[in-house]
């Protein structure tokens, strides 16, 4: 079970998912809760630690007594303040990010490892304070160290975990509590490299630490907790009539969660299917609602589409080469930039004499556009969105397809491509459009589905008016 930042923002949500845990406990089932840090800790963390990088000296000591009072006054409302092991253990991680903070101005060679350093503190305080909120409660709650499970490599702030390690570290430190009855809590998000140095697996990577330790000790079902029902049809906060997507299979969700459904960690889906355990998203502010289930092999929906998704701050890089192109080799020169500037690449298109890219992460764009230079000519177009409609049918029914681009005629459509698993479309237009393109499209292929039902059903597009 994995709690987001919302669902332990503050005393009243972690009671709120204490009880949830309970209820589940009350059922027979054998929880491990995961959480991540008290929402909007990470981003004031990694904002002291910006603000001790350069030296802006009251900054970081102004911040870190306004979150060590934070934590101190929720353990307050959650009624462990009287915790002297609690109280101290907290202090103790905040004596411990000072001298951390301190340090970052000199580690130019090491900064990102202090960065996760600092980042990891978020959840190491909340998975405490929740451990003392829970056994408060009667909750038979053990803390763990998400460092003594969670083993990676040394990538600092995106760090790749070590399988066969966390499967071992599980079972010794995760498994025995399980059996003696206990619930582990642990942070999720942090992990450590195998010579004891704390990482983080990146930002909303507490999906991925639970589908990891979901994964290694084969449980029944892996729980993502957050504030919305489920996976919505679209981004709500884009698409406010987006639904809930009943059933998804792991395949859908691995692309809507690639394509920037932030609801699921991208990298979440795949310990899962390695063991094939079924991941639910559910809201920890209405229990009682079914979620959104992924699975496998899911039941048909009755919507030839599951959802919508989409990334802003998307990046095109347009390689042209009359001469190039088709020599054999070329290709091979072209990923070879982005390989070496460790960038990933979302989308690519192709004709006879240019190839089209997208990329999200454009810190090394010049490195990439230097290198690209050699061999042909660059053009680069910034504030691009890429919009993806997903669904397993689109592989068998190539209707869909046209029925998409159809939908967005009125749209500058900048690439359009299907890949080799034909289960998603994409779409790659200047974020300007995104939202206006969004909400047409959700009504088209929604509006009219067969299962819809309620009152937005029948409203007419609020888009191009
Ligand atoms: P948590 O803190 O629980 O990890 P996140 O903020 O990481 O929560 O993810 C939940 C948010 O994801 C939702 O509040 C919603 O705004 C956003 N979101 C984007 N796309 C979707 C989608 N397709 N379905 C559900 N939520 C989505
Ligand atoms: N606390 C981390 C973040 O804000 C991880 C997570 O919440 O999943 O990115
Ligand atoms: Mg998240």
């Amino acid at each position: 079970m994995k709690f987001g930042g919302s669902s332990v923002v503050d005393a009243a949500a972690i009671d709120r998912m204490c009880a949830i845990v309970a209820a589940q406990q009350a059922r027979g089932t054998t929880p491990i809760v995961v959480v991540s840090a008290l929402g909007g800790v990470t981003d004031a963390l990694l904002s002291l630690a910006e603000a001790a990088r350069v030296g802006d000296s009251p900054a970081p000591d102004t911040g870190l007594d306004a979150l060590s009072r934070r934590h101190h006054d929720q353990a307050v409302a959650l009624g462990v303040g009287d915790d002297t092991g609690l109280r101290s253990a907290l202090d103790a991680e905040f004596t411990t990010l000072a001298s951390t903070l301190h340090e970052l101005r000199a580690t130019v060679d090491t900064r990102d490892a202090a960065l996760d350093a600092v980042a990891a503190v978020g959840e190491l305080l909340s998975s405490r304070l929740v451990a003392a909120a829970m056994a408060r409660r009667g909750l038979p709650a053990t803390r763990v160290d998400a460092r003594d499970v969670i083993v990676t490599d040394d990538r600092f702030t995106r760090a790749t975990p070590l399988m066969d390690e966390i499967n071992a570290a599980a079972h010794a430190s995760i498994q025995p509590i399980v059996s003696a009855g206990g619930i582990p809590v642990m942070g999720g998000f942090v992990g450590r490299t195998v010579d004891g140095r704390t990482t983080t697996l990146g930002r909303g990577g507490s999906d991925f630490s639970a589908s990891l330790v979901g994964a290694a000790i084969h449980a029944a079902e892996i729980q993502i907790w957050t504030d919305v029902d489920g996976m919505l049809t679209a981004d709500p906060r884009v698409v406010a009539e987006a639904e809930v997507v009943p059933h998804l299979s792991f395949a859908e969700a691995a692309e809507l969660a690639y394509f920037g459904a932030k609801v699921l960690h991208p990298s979440t889906i795949f310990p899962a299917i390695s063991r094939n355990i079924p991941v639910r998203i559910l809201n920890s502010l209405r229990p009682d609602q079914p979620g959104t289930l992924i699975t496998g092999d899911p039941p048909p929906n009755g919507r030839p589409f599951a959802a919508l998704a989409c990334k802003r701050g998307i990046t095109v890089i347009d390689i042209t080469s009359t001469r190039m192109l088709m020599a054999h080799g070329f290709l091979r020169r072209v990923f070879e930039a982005f390989e070496q500037a460790e960038t990933a690449v979302d989308v690519v298109t192709t004709s006879e004499v240019s190839v089209s890219v997208t990329i999200d992460d454009n810190r090394r764009g010049a490195d990439i556009v230097a290198s690209l230079l050699e061999i042909a000519d660059v053009s680069v177009e910034e504030n691009m969105a890429i919009l993806t409609v997903v669904g397993d049918r689109l592989a068998t029914n190539s209707t869909l397809a046209a029925r998409i681009v159809g939908a967005l005629t009125q749209f500058p459509l900048r690439m359009i491509s299907q890949a080799a698993s034909r289960r998603n479309v994409t779409i790659v237009l200047p974020q300007a459009y995104l939202a206006r393109a969004m909400m047409h499209l959700h009504h088209e292929l929604f509006a009219a589905s067969p299962a819809r039902t309620g009152e937005s059903a029948g409203r007419s597009p609020s888009v191009l008016q």
